[in-house]
């Protein structure tokens, strides 16, 4: 679930969803985000990051 940033309505799920790789830290360690693509029905559509870890 996640709020809309625009006008904060909870939406409920995510239209689509992947995994975006980021940088590698100082310790070589690399954040693997999960991404959700959301549909507000007033604003549009949002992405917001749905979990962090570290691969
Ligand atoms: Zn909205």
């Amino acid at each position: 679930m996640a709020k809309c940033p625009k006008c904060g309505k909870d939406i409920s799920k995510p239209r689509k969803t992947w995994k975006m790789a980021g940088r590698p830290d100082k310790s070589g360690k690399r954040l693997e985000l999960e991404i959700g693509l959301f549909d507000c029905p007033t604003c549009g559509a949002f992405r917001k990051a749905l979990s962090k870890r570290k691969i």
